[in-house]
């Protein structure tokens, strides 16, 4: 009986689908990925000495695989910025100058400035603060994470996707990337082609401009997809351009701020 009991509790676990907070494994390796092939020799080397053989993708996901620790309980708010929906250019602009709360524009100013202590910060925090780095710059790129704080970025929507309910963050972490069949390096492979001009645009970007380009994303998702909608093929096929995209342009920006650290 016991085990009848606890078969079940297992099996009600995993039906129930975790609250989505960040882009899914996949997500992420693909950010790393891409933003390694756009290191400079100079970072590649002072990366390494940081994380030794974890790789920039591997290392992406160990932010997420922390969560279930309470000791790190504190990075929770580092992976997301909420905004309201109707935000102009200015708006937002000033909000991010005048932001002091613990959210990921914020963090990843701080942990920026901190990895730039270089000697000074100790290994341990140096190895912390790149792993969250990493991640958390993809995350900016997963257009819930800049979602509305009223429905938590997306996760308080709820619809279905081909038929199996999730919700709106949950599609744009996983459901849509999953449903691709790409390993990582694939993935990466794919989609890995920007032309010059988008590399010289992207490049230029600042932190905060970088912001506003994704919001433009999530206020047409929002538009775009509604709480007890079904998604599917027809979704899959409106969005997997602008979410290949944000991958890659999470990539190539993930690259610009770990070379301007370790230039
Ligand atoms: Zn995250």
């Amino acid at each position: 009986m016991k085990s009848i009991r606890k078969i079940i509790f297992i099996s009600l676990f995993f039906y129930f689908p975790f609250t989505g907070n960040a882009w899914g494994v996949l997500g992420h390796r693909i950010v790393g990925q891409i933003a390694d092939g756009y290191l400079t020799a100079k970072t590649k080397t002072a990366i390494q000495k940081i994380l030794g053989f974890e790789s920039v993708a591997m290392a992406s996901n160990w932010p997420d695989f922390i969560k279930s620790d309470p000791a790190y309980k504190y990075l929770s708010q580092w992976h997301y910025v909420n905004f309201e929906s109707g935000q102009s250019y200015q708006q937002m602009q000033a909000f991010l100058k005048a932001d002091t709360a613990t959210d990921a524009f914020t963090k990843v100013n701080f942990m920026v400035n901190e990895l730039k202590k270089n000697k000074l910060l100790p290994q341990d925090m140096k190895v912390l603060y790149l792993r969250m780095l990493i991640h958390v710059i993809g995350d900016l790129h997963q257009p819930m994470h800049l979602g509305r704080p009223d429905d938590r970025g997306g996760n308080a929507i709820k619809l279905t996707w081909f038929n199996n309910p999730v919700n709106l963050h949950q599609v744009w972490d996983e459901k849509l990337i999953d449903f691709q069949q790409l390993s990582y390096t694939e993935y990466a492979a794919v989609i890995n082609h920007p032309s010059k001009e988008q590399l010289k645009t992207w490049q230029k970007r600042t932190f905060s401009e970088n912001i506003w380009d994704t919001y433009a994303l999530t206020e047409k998702v929002y538009a775009e997809t509604k709480a007890n909608d079904n998604l599917d093929y027809l979704y899959n096929f409106k969005f997997v351009a602008a979410m290949n995209e944000q991958l890659l342009k999470g990539g190539v920006h993930l690259a610009s701020v770990l070379n301007d650290i370790f230039k």
